[in-house]
């Protein structure tokens, strides 16, 4: 469920409110509200009845002037140029916020990967990487996981983009299985950050995380990963969901016990001593904790009126539209946006690249480490620059840091042509 509100309007409404409090001149921020340039394709692959079928695919590439561009692969049916758009700039607002030198892109695949066999995911995947090639490379646009893609389609997109180069040339993606080039502490790494600035904020509101409680929405990479973590760290995980239902126990969930029953099932619905609610019920539960880890707009203003948690941390790339901002603010709700809470994937991919280029390997110590300073450090940064803005949203305040990171590296850069 993509909620109804267009995320290319959420994103441009978010520059403009970040805008009145930037000294940035209007022209500059103009060009920071549209991409640089979008690839449309239509790729058509052989099913393996042996008829041909048609896929629209894009690539948007948002903002290129703090590195090359960088950005995930989403395979969703609902995918839309708008939507790929506005994942596309959240990507350059966030890799601003952490500080992390690449510029922001994304990819959709209009498909329904559930539909397709693995042999029909290769070629597509296959097909889309063909078409990308001229755009991307490691120093020019590096693709990374999304939503329904991992560590297998990277590795095929990788594999094609090598054997068309004549190359070698890991870094061209990342979010690779460790044996094709991929870092340890990736695949964990969207969920950990988003646990890690879940933490940062309950210190930061003078609360505890322990004997918290907490919901979280989709149960895939990002979410089943904050579940994990978080019930580590001894908060009480009452609920989860995915597409179909979500589950609810007040006594606590086991997450790795449900990831294992939605692995064996398809869905967490079922769980042993669970009962079932829907993706509203658990968006408005009586929690300290809320992390969306599904899609886009599903926390609009109406639902916004009836979330009880104190904190939001995140997971998913625009979960709660504008209006809802305001709202959630107005109950003194403290959300910590997604360009910093779920930073961690691509700033794990950054040192996936990094250890690409320099062909060595990190211990998954470092990579956890190296990630909580930078988390925590962004995460600091946000706080600053709420206080000393007078900022009320800190979503604004992140859009402030990024949006005048981006224009002092063009403006350094000089004008051209
Ligand atoms: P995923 O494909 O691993 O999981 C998505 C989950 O969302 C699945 O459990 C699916 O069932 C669930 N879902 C889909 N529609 C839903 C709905 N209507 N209601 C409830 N659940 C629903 O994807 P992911 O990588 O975990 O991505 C989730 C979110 O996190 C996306 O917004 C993505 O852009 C964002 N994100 C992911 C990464 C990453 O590294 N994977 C990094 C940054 C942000």
């Amino acid at each position: 469920m993509t909620g109804s509100a267009n995320p290319l309007e959420s994103l441009q409404t978010q520059l403009d409110e970040a805008s009145r409090h930037v000294e940035v001149a209007d022209d500059v921020l103009e060009r920071l509200r549209h991409p640089k340039r979008v690839l449309e394709s239509n790729l058509v692959i052989e099913r393996d009845g042996g008829t041909l079928e048609r896929f629209r695919a894009y690539r948007s590439q948002f903002n290129g002037d703090r590195g090359p561009y960088k950005g995930g692969i989403r395979y969703h049916p609902a995918v839309s140029r708008d939507e790929v758009v506005a994942l596309s700039g959240w990507m350059a607002y966030k890799c601003a916020v952490v500080d992390v030198p690449f510029g922001g892109a994304k990819s959709g695949i209009a498909v329904d990967p559930d539909a397709l066999s693995a042999a029909e995911l290769e070629r597509l995947t296959r097909a889309y990487a063909t078409e990308l090639r001229p755009l991307i490379g490691e120093d020019r646009d590096v693709p990374a996981p999304d939503v329904n893609t991992g560590p297998r389609e990277m590795n095929w997109l990788k594999d094609t983009y090598e054997t068309l180069e004549r190359t070698t040339a890991p870094g061209v993606v990342t979010g690779k299985s460790l044996e094709s080039g991929g870092s340890e502490g990736r695949v964990e790494a969207t969920g950990r950050s988003t646990v890690v600035a879940a933490r940062e904020a309950t210190a930061y509101l003078g609360r505890s995380l322990d004997g918290a409680t907490a919901a979280v929405q989709g149960y895939g990479n990002a979410g089943w990963i904050s579940a994990k973590l978080l019930d580590e760290m001894g908060v009480t995980v009452v609920a989860v969901s995915d597409s179909d239902s979500g589950i609810v126990d007040r006594d606590g969930l086991d997450p790795a016990e449900v990831k294992a029953h939605k692995d064996a099932t398809g869905n967490v619905l079922g769980y042993d001593g669970s009962d079932a609610c829907t993706n509203e019920e658990l968006l408005t539960l009586d929690v300290d904790l809320l992390i969306p880890a599904a899609l886009e707009s599903v926390i609009d203003a109406t639902l916004a009126r009836d979330v009880s948690a104190n904190i939001i941390s995140e997971a998913a790339n625009g979960p709660i539209t504008p209006d809802a901002d305001a709202i959630l603010a107005e109950n003194d709700v403290f959300v910590v946006p997604d360009i910093l809470a779920n930073a961690g994937g691509v700033t794990v991919s950054y040192f996936e690249w990094v250890q690409n280029r320099q062909r060595v390997s990190w211990s998954e110590d470092r990579v956890n480490e190296q990630l909580e300073a930078v988390i925590v450090d962004a995460f600091d940064s946000l706080c600053r620059t709420v206080e000393e803005r007078n900022i009320e949203i800190p979503r604004t305040a992140a859009y402030v840091l990024a949006i005048e990171r981006i224009d002092r590296a063009y403006e350094q850069g000089g004008r051209w042509p």
